[in-house]
């Protein structure tokens, strides 16, 4: 689950607790201020109608339900009432209220006062049961009711905004967490982009610090920081790579000018023949630290490509030329074909130095009486160049390794020369002209090297 979604689930659930918490409180409390006032206003009712009681006694008379009536029209609107003597009997029912009693009269002896909420007349109401104690007459109960509908509907409307009102207040607090970690994220997803897009190749590429001082920005910046570290860590890398296989020439061309002369001083077969062979290892020194000078040139962008319009069927006929000799010592046929003429931007150098290399493996791992054909395909703007053998194959775990560099495959690493920098070369060179290479390979039967390159590419 990513962070924004358990960010967003987390919130809106810890706020639904909250959301109903605060809304049972608020329920509660108002459900008891409610019934509170109502109670407390038939508490002042049964006051007045003690006084009335109180009144009417002293001047040795029971009030009538005319006088309650009476009553009611000055202070006690809306009421009912009904007073009993101590022992049960109804002396005063102005209201109709039901005859029976679901007070026991010494159930008030315990408790001076009960609430409770009644149906009388098919109305709800609350009444209150409490005593008018005399000191002459002994003790009276008196039961009062108010309706209760008005507080009943209120708390009903109250519980029903609750119940609305969480739900509601849940969706918009969840899409509002939404839009905001949405928004604090977005420069996450800018960085993610940025640093997928980072490789080997475009150590230069640098996040975009966000406006606010915030977070992300830190993280930003503190990743540029790196990036310019390792960035300087590789340049100084290629750098020692070239400045060493440039260093290494001069002595190295010393060594074989003194072994050629050396060589040329002995009459001695045997020792003519070890010179031979130590000259052929420094050809081969000179090969390795060259293609190391120009990986190092590549990697650093350093290297120049100096683009004109090239006449493909030229270059490829100027290769078949130069590889002539190589592919007659092996017994091999190399053979061109070109069905379309086209013209790329390109190195002329570079280009056929990456041609002559593949053309020189299909040639170095052909065997002999096998083919290698070159063949060009122009199709949706881009040209293909292919070279293919009739050679070993390339077992398929391999193909994607070869382009490594001093990767070589198992069975080459004893055999054919090589330093397994060729591929490397080919590919770096392709990518400097916005080109792909790619390979098909089937083993015992050859392999098929594809140059793509872009006929209209940026200069
Ligand atoms: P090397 O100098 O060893 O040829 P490369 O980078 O040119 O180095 O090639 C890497 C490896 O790829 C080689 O060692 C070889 O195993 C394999 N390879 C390249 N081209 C071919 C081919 N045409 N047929 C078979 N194997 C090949």
């Amino acid at each position: 689950m990513s962070i924004k979604t358990t960010i967003v689930l987390v919130t809106t659930f810890v706020l639904g607790i909250v959301f109903t918490a605060f809304s049972v409180i608020v329920y509660q409390k108002a459900k008891a201020a409610y019934w509170g006032r109502l109670d407390a206003k038939l508490q002042g009712y049964a006051t007045t109608v003690r006084e009335e009681v109180d009144e009417q006694t002293n001047e040795h008379r029971f009030p009538t339900v005319a006088d309650f009536k009476d009553l009611r029209s000055r202070g006690l609107a809306g009421s009912l009432l009904r007073i009993l003597d101590s022992k049960g009997n109804v002396l005063v029912d102005d209201t109709l209220l039901d005859s029976q009693s679901s007070i026991a009269p010494d159930e008030l002896v315990r408790r001076p006062m009960i609430v409770e909420h009644a149906v009388l007349r098919g109305e709800r109401y609350r009444t209150l049961w409490t005593t008018i104690d005399q000191a002459q007459q002994g003790r009276y109960l008196l039961q009062i009711a108010l309706p209760s509908t008005e507080v009943e509907a209120s708390l009903q409307l109250l519980q029903l905004l609750l119940l609305a009102g969480v739900p509601i207040a849940l969706i918009i607090s969840a899409i509002s967490v939404h839009i905001i970690v949405r928004g604090a994220f977005r420069p996450l997803a800018a960085f993610v982009h940025t640093v997928d897009a980072i490789g080997e190749k475009n150590l230069r590429e640098r996040i975009l610090l966000p406006r606010q001082k915030n977070e992300v920005r830190s993280l930003a910046s503190t990743f540029n920081g790196m990036m310019d570290r390792i960035e300087r860590a590789f340049a100084s890398q290629r750098q020692f790579v070239a400045d060493a296989s440039h260093e290494i020439r001069t002595p190295l061309a010393i060594i074989r000018s003194e072994l050629e002369f050396a060589q040329k001083q002995n009459n001695n077969e045997s020792v003519r023949e070890s010179i031979g062979t130590a000259l052929e290892e420094v050809e081969r020194l000179k090969s390795l630290s060259d293609n190391l000078l120009t990986l190092a040139r590549i990697d650093s962008a350093a290297v120049v490509v100096e683009k004109t319009e090239v006449r493909l069927d030229e270059l490829l006929a100027d290769c078949i030329r130069k590889m002539k000799n190589v592919a007659e010592k092996k017994g091999v046929a190399l053979v061109l074909q070109i069905d379309e003429v086209s013209t790329i931007p390109a190195d002329r150098e570079k280009l056929q130095r990456a041609i002559l290399n593949i053309v020189d493996n299909a040639l170095k791992y052909s065997y002999a009486g096998g083919t290698v054909t070159i063949t060009t395909r122009v199709s949706d703007g881009q040209v293909d160049i292919l070279v293919r053998d009739e050679g070993e194959g390339i077992p398929q775990e391999e193909l994607a390794k070869i382009f490594e560099r001093f990767h070589r495959t198992e069975s080459q690493r004893s055999g054919a020369e090589g330093s397994g920098l060729g591929l490397a070369i080919v590919r770096g060179i392709v990518e400097l002209h916005h080109g792909t290479l790619a390979v098909a390979s089937e083993q015992g039967k050859g392999s098929v090297f594809t140059i793509s390159l872009p006929l209209d590419g940026p200069t």
